[in-house]
């Protein structure tokens, strides 16, 4: 949501003009163990195994289940959304046996049905921020009891845009994107590993490219910096700029300012008569969704959305396609004049429509 549908801090955008260092050039890697360094406070951790996955966040997914999983290890995972979903299809690739843990889609998951699914799982999971559905899941009583299992944990779509506090809360294995709360392009999957769950990687995951035996000692500084595969150069000039923007303004600011600018949408769709869809107490404030008022149709809605005031909406996904909208106020869009914008249009939509 913005002026144009997707739009990163303006700092972002000047790190892809900076000239394109070599990739084992000294002053990269600097600049690499820089953007670790930045990552592991907007991760609230000391995990000396955190850096971005070359790649989007659907191959920090990956990276999180290849690397820790044998044939047959028993993975419990919650699933309340697209993105639960994919988890299993990762995890049951990787061999996983899983168990999933379903929820109506836009409730959020009981932390207490994740833990009783299994008497002694390896690895239980769960989607943070539910981007299909705008549903927050509680982590924290998950870490507390989770016994010898691993916790990992979706974050693509929190991190930076709520608290994430990997190390307070126990987590083992995270992974995000850069280009939702971040503010930074798609390119990237920021990933982070716990001590505990260094020891658990298996000895041969089924993806080179992902192989975290070949890329640990490199990010934690305790093998030869040898090449393993060639970095994207300017993709981490930008997510080490968007991670400046964050530190800078400050976490809390951060995660405030996303909290004010749902708040206020919550506040202002249901008088223009788009009701608030996401169960109460887990709403995101990044991912708000909405039912349509009488009479919108979704999607020539959206497109008079887009096509006239620049804004983007997403459509609804599985079983609310076509009858809810999911509003992304994220990164750099995550400003109230944005909100007030998004509710001005919406407005006159809801005015032509009688
Ligand atoms: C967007 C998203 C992903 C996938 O990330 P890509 O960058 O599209 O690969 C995974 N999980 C959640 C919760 C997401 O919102």
């Amino acid at each position: 949501m913005g002026p144009g549908p997707s739009n990163p801090y303006p700092e972002v955008m000047e790190a892809f003009t900076r000239p394109v260092l070599g990739h084992l050039d000294p002053d990269f890697i600097s600049l690499l163990d820089e953007t670790n360094e930045r990552l592991k406070q907007v991760w609230q951790t000391q995990n000396s195994l955190t850096f971005p996955v070359s790649a989007t966040g659907s191959a920090g997914m990956e990276t999180a289940f290849v690397n820790f999983v044998n044939p047959g290890d028993q993975v419990v995972i919650g699933v309340n959304g697209v993105f639960g979903n994919r988890m299993c299809d990762v995890a049951q690739r990787a061999g996983a046996t899983v168990t999933r843990v379903e929820e109506e889609w836009g409730r959020a998951i009981d932390p207490q049905r994740l833990l009783d699914a299994h008497p002694d799982p390896q690895i239980i999971a769960v989607v943070h921020a539910e981007t299909s559905t705008g549903i927050r899941n509680d982590v924290a009583p998950i870490g507390e009891a989770k016994g010898d299992a691993l916790l990992f944990v979706d974050c693509v779509t929190s991190l930076a845009g709520i608290p994430v506090l990997i190390d307070q809360w126990n987590v083992d294995v995270a992974y995000s994107g850069t280009q939702k709360c971040l503010g930074v392009p798609p390119g990237l999957s920021p990933v982070t590993v716990s001590d505990r769950a260094m020891e658990r990687i298996v000895e041969k995951p089924q993806s080179w490219y992902l192989d975290l035996n070949m890329i640990k000692d490199y990010v934690t500084g305790e093998g030869a910096r040898a090449y393993h595969h060639t970095a994207p150069i300017s993709m981490l000039y930008a997510l080490h700029a968007g991670l400046g923007v964050v530190l800078t303004d400050g976490l809390d600011a951060t995660w405030q300012r996303h909290q004010e600018c749902g708040d206020a949408l919550h506040a202002g769709l249901p008088d223009l008569g788009f009701n608030l869809w996401a169960q109460e107490g887990h709403r995101l404030p990044e991912l708000t969704t909405v039912t349509l008022p009488e009479g919108l149709d979704d999607t020539t809605g959206r497109k008079t959305l887009l096509e006239r005031y620049g804004i983007e909406v997403g459509g609804g996904l599985g079983p609310v396609a076509g009858k809810v909208w999911r509003i992304g106020c994220m990164g750099h869009t995550a400003r109230l004049r944005n909100v007030k914008m998004l509710l001005g249009a919406l407005e006159e939509l809801v005015e032509e429509i009688g």
